[in-house]
């Protein structure tokens, strides 16, 4: 069962590699510094668009020093290692690998949460065990603005609605002290751009060279929501990242640009039982009685493992977005699980 640091190291390069491990081959041995000394970063699909003189970029709405954005241009032997405070003394952080080394430091667009890794918390952000903060007290944000003209940096929605796409080259947005609140809690937390925001927004920067671009967005709280047993939060995140897919569809021209859609890994969400149509068969709820069932109502979204309970399942709670669906073994958090995922493709390559 893979994990985001293996599975997009071995998407972006090709080649196999351990759990835990971001941009080193197989050799690699989680937290090991010894076993990648004489080991080079293995270089990416993002290494090659910039050799083809491609604008670069990625949006997501976790950390851009998370797995998944990370694998891209970095290589630590630990994914946890995102910021210094978090690395061992002597191993660069994720955060500084993206600013100071290419390919990272030549990414044009970059939107996500993850600002304590870059040095630059803002007075409102909490900072819990999961987020980063330096301790060397550098900050990265400013390091990375004075590298180019026509750099902005962007903290909330109101300044990333204001950017002038056509006067900005490059453009960093960290919009959390760690990773984005879920879809359902957007409209408390409005500093926050969406997804679908983001996207169209690195589209217009990138896509104004006439040697291309390369992007990659990642929606990454449908996998943070199903390791809480949430399925209807997964639902929304989907939502919303079928609205960004279409959205940058819609902006360009398949006939020289190609899109594909994939995913890192799997779940343990099983979707089992009939549900019918109308108000009452809702996804989220209880089947419909049948011979099957012996007559009973069923969860239709269960869970092989996880923080859900197995009997509190009822079809007025069962679509509340704080609803963990049921779990038949009791973890703290869900399990990834081991099917093949789907890559989907519409488009050319130019
Ligand atoms: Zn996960």
């Amino acid at each position: 069962m893979t994990e985001s640091a293996a599975a997009a190291t071995e998407l972006y390069s090709g080649f196999k590699t351990n759990l835990g491990i971001v941009g080193y081959n197989g050799s690699a041995i989680r937290d090991d510094v010894d076993s990648v000394r004489d080991l080079l970063r293995m270089e990416t699909i993002l290494d090659w668009a910039q050799e083809e003189g491609m604008a670069t970029g990625a949006v997501t709405n976790t950390r851009p020093t998370h797995a998944t954005i990370a694998a891209l241009y970095g290589s630590v032997v630990n994914r946890k290692w995102e910021c210094d405070s978090k690395a061992p003394d002597g191993v660069k952080d994720l955060a500084r690998q993206l600013v100071e080394d290419a390919p990272g430091k030549n990414l044009r667009v970059v939107l996500g949460g993850g600002r304590g890794a870059f040095g630059n918390l803002e007075p409102e952000d909490v900072v819990n065990q999961w987020a980063c903060q330096r301790k060397d007290g550098r900050n990265l944000v400013q390091e990375w603005l004075s590298k180019a003209e026509k750099s902005a940096y962007v903290k909330n929605k109101e300044e990333f609605l204001a950017v002038d796409a056509n006067e900005t080259d490059r453009l960093l947005g960290l919009f959390a002290a760690n990773s984005f609140s879920f879809v359902s809690e957007h409209l408390k937390n409005s500093s926050q751009p969406s997804l679908p925001e983001m996207a169209a927004k690195a589209v217009q920067v990138l896509s104004k060279g006439d040697k291309g671009f390369f992007l990659l967005i990642e929606s990454g709280l449908i996998d943070s929501a199903h390791h809480m047993n949430w399925a209807t939060k997964a639902l929304e995140e989907t939502l919303e990242f079928d609205e960004t897919v279409s959205k940058v569809v819609d902006m360009i021209d398949t006939k020289e640009t190609l899109v594909i859609l994939t995913s890192d890994h799997s779940h343990a969400l099983s979707i089992s039982g009939t549900t019918s149509t109308g108000p009452e068969g809702d996804i989220r709820g209880l089947s419909e009685p049948s011979t099957e069932t012996h007559g009973h109502r069923i969860p239709v979204l269960t869970y092989a493992n996880g923080p859900g309970k197995m009997n509190e399942s009822n079809s007025r709670n069962m679509t509340d977005s704080q609803f963990r669906h049921p779990s038949l073994t009791e973890l703290w958090t869900s399990a990834h699980s081991g099917e093949d995922v789907p890559i989907y493709a519409t488009g050319n390559v130019y």
